[in-house]
């Protein structure tokens, strides 16, 4: 009988999907990936994540799966590289819950319905934040007493596993590319911008928590905290109340007030579909410039996510509303995460 490959399963969990990609830990060269979409949802032949998991364990048969590795959006101060999963790292990341509502529980949970079904396997966890590690004080704090700034409220930054999947695939097909000013946008439902220089970021424009810098599909990206105090002060909106619209009832859903879908909204021919448009890739170049601010200048600007890979519509929108800068090269580049933590862990499971 012919033995089984050695294989790492990769996993990123969403609220109501779970993305997989096995890799071979011979090369990393993939052997299975899959979608499983709409979990919970009415009609949905998936009702649970645990059966969800099922479903991927038994795709996964074929294979002699060494170990789990896990996207996890949040590391906060305690890591900055991946970690082999323990009761204490589990508490240490559900602490951070409330910072990134929208994927920390659900990455913690499939870490648990893994364990759960699957006990003997070991688990790693990589983190989004962990790129933007060593950044320059001034571009991490928030202008507030230091006894808050002690009590860990900083910058983090997100989407570090898609920028270094685009610096990785920079180093390797564009060589020369690799040690400049590079700013590389992420666009998807979730949109942030890092200015990258060597390979390593210098800044970005997610904060403490995935709310911060661009609009997004649904979320408002920056807007004025006392906007949010008049709310809780005049029009007596619970927290709740304030974290539903900022998390999911604003960004290009709220200002179109039709989908927060940049495909569909493109096809529209509603006026307030063309300013979402509008609005979301006035404020993309917007925050290229903050960034070229903290890199001083930018050689490179490249789009990757979703959106950034696809729609022409913000990307030729973005370019015209940057065309006043000197010249720099525009590129589009598909990012690929997965990758990353497959690298990442395999490093590890060297050790
Ligand atoms: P997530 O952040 O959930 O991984 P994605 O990176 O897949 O999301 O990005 C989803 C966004 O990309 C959606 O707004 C979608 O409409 C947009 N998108 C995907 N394909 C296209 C396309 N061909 N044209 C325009 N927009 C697209």
């Amino acid at each position: 009988m012919t033995s089984l490959t050695d294989a790492l399963l990769v996993i990123n969990a969403g609220s109501s999907s779970v993305k997989y990609r096995v890799f071979s830990l011979n090369d990393l060269s993939p052997l299975a990936a899959d979608k499983i979409t709409r979990i919970g949802e009415s009609g949905s032949a998936v009702q649970s994540f645990k059966q969800a998991f099922e479903l991927i364990l038994k795709d996964t048969q074929p294979f002699n799966i060494k170990a789990a590795a896990h996207r996890v959006v949040h590391g906060g101060t305690f890591y900055h590289a991946p970690v082999f999963v323990t009761p204490e790292v589990i508490k240490n990341l559900a602490s951070l819950n409330g910072f990134a509502p929208l994927h920390q529980p659900h990455n913690l949970q499939a870490i648990a319905i893994m364990a759960e079904i699957f006990p003997d396997l070991p688990q790693f966890a990589d983190f989004d934040t962990a790129f933007h590690v060593g950044h320059d004080p001034v571009y991490d704090a928030y202008a507030l007493p230091e006894y808050l700034r002690n009590m860990g409220l900083r910058r983090f930054g997100f989407h570090g596993l898609s920028y270094q999947s685009i610096c990785d695939q920079i180093k390797r097909d564009r060589p020369e590319l690799y040690p400049k000013k590079l700013i590389i946008a992420h666009l998807g439902n979730g949109a942030s911008i890092c200015a990258v220089e060597n390979g390593k970021s210098i800044d970005s424009t997610m904060g403490l928590t995935a709310l911060e810098g661009l609009p997004m599909g649904t979320r408002s990206g920056s807007i004025d905290p006392g906007l949010l105090l008049f709310l809780g002060q005049e029009q007596n909106q619970s927290f709740d109340d304030i974290s539903d619209i900022l998390y999911h009832q604003s960004g290009l859903l709220g200002l179109s007030g039709i989908s927060n879908d940049v495909k569909e909204l493109s096809a529209s021919s509603n006026p307030s579909a063309a300013f979402a448009l509008d609005y979301f890739s006035h404020k993309v170049a917007q925050h290229v410039c903050m960034m070229m601010s903290s890199l001083g200048g930018m050689e490179a600007l490249i789009l990757t996510g979703g959106i950034g890979e696809n729609s022409n519509i913000i990307r030729k929108n973005i370019e015209k509303r940057l065309s006043f800068l000197p010249t720099f090269e525009s590129l589009i580049w598909p990012t690929d995460e997965e990758n990353s933590i497959a690298r990442n862990v395999k490093e590890l499971l060297k050790i």
